[in-house]
């Protein structure tokens, strides 16, 4: 009990206690944080839980919303695929369970897109469940602190961390504030470069710390090389608008809008014949994403048709989006960069200050 003690004590004085969703026992907020903090820093979701709640308040509501209005509100916060889930996960609630969240940990791991470690943290906060939270930051302190050796990608380390995170908890009445405690921990203590053993307030038994071998916990795969994948973006630009396109529902960036893709130059070059194009689109410079599991480089290639065509996009996915527009749709991150810069130029361009970079 020293260590939930500790942390407890560390909590009130140094943990977050002003995060929007903290200070409500509502599931639906509490969830949908959870579900944006699923890799992505707080920082980061602070911007667009708010926007979110206030396009749907209450889980029926984003049950009712049609999947491409969801991914659109959250374009740019990455790994989309949270999105769609969270979607069918406020679907499930309505359907099976009336419209109101489950109350435990067990049944709340059922629901899509709810892993084992999110349900406690729900159960936790919300209804005082004694359920223990595993996320990687919660990893990292449990590994140093009980010396768990091996990586935890194994079952086995898993399994012993499951254990010691269990092992450690206090009683329901300080499930929230403990929970929040351990985040906090992992999130500005304990953290993977550089951790503050100085200032933690559990580093009286930390094994990892008494033994100096923080850094070899826990353990670390080794980095294979990510692989490389390549792509070509038509910039179809008439006017003061773009040509994107809905991508498909699986893939990356799945349901949302692109820029049309080509694995090769010459069937975007066609594209482009086929919209009107008198030149060859220009080749911008190559531009770099990381995804989880590899790395997409794409060139952009720009061409500007003449908006006294008015030719239409030939077939039903695509359609032309104006530049004053792109920062409501449902785009990419590194698409709505790219798409900035070209909605700057052009403006730039219609003063007669400059082309696209
Ligand atoms: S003493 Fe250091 S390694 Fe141990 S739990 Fe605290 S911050 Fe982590």
């Amino acid at each position: 009990m020293e260590f939930a003690r500790a942390l407890l004590r560390w909590q009130r004085m140094y943990g977050r206690n002003d995060l929007p969703w903290q200070g409500t026992r509502d599931p639906y907020p509490v969830w949908l944080s959870e579900i944006m903090l699923q890799q992505t820093r707080v920082a980061t979701v602070l911007s667009y839980y708010s926007r979110f709640l206030d396009r749907f308040p209450d889980v029926a509501t984003l049950a009712g919303s049609p999947v491409e209005s969801v991914l659109q509100a959250w374009a740019g916060l990455g790994y989309y695929a949270r999105a769609r889930l969270a979607h069918a996960c406020a679907k499930a609630v309505v359907t099976e369970y009336g419209g109101t969240f489950p109350r435990s940990a067990a049944e709340l791991a059922q629901l899509p897109g709810i892993g084992r470690s999110t349900a406690a943290a729900i159960a936790a906060f919300c209804f005082d469940e004694r359920a223990a939270i595993l996320d990687a930051n919660v990893r990292r302190v449990l590994a140093r602190r009980y010396a768990v050796e091996g990586d935890p990608a194994q079952r086995a380390v898993m399994d012993s961390l499951w254990t010691v995170a269990a092992s450690l908890l206090p009683g329901s009445r300080d499930m929230p504030r403990y929970t929040q405690a351990i985040m906090d921990l992992g999130a500005g203590i304990c953290t993977a470069r550089k951790p503050r053993c100085d200032v933690c307030p559990v580093q009286d038994g930390c094994r990892a710390y008494r033994m100096g071998r923080v850094e070899d916990f826990p353990a670390r795969r080794k980095a294979s090389p990510r692989p490389v994948r390549s792509a070509h973006f038509l910039v179809a630009l008439r006017g003061r608008h773009v040509l994107v396109e809905q991508r498909a529902a699986d893939g990356i960036w799945g349901g949302l809008l692109g820029l049309p893709e080509h694995p090769e130059v010459r069937t975007l070059r066609r594209q482009a014949r086929s919209l009107g194009a008198l030149a060859p689109p220009m080749p911008l410079a190559l531009r770099r994403h990381a995804f989880t599991h590899f790395t997409l480089a794409f060139t952009p290639h720009l061409v500007r048709l003449d908006p006294a065509l008015h030719r239409a996009p030939p077939d039903g996915s695509l359609r032309w989006l104006a530049l004053g527009e792109i920062e409501g749709a449902a785009l990419p991150a590194p698409v709505l960069a790219l798409l900035r810069e070209v909605r700057d130029d052009a403006a730039d361009a219609g003063s007669g200050l400059t082309g696209v970079r």
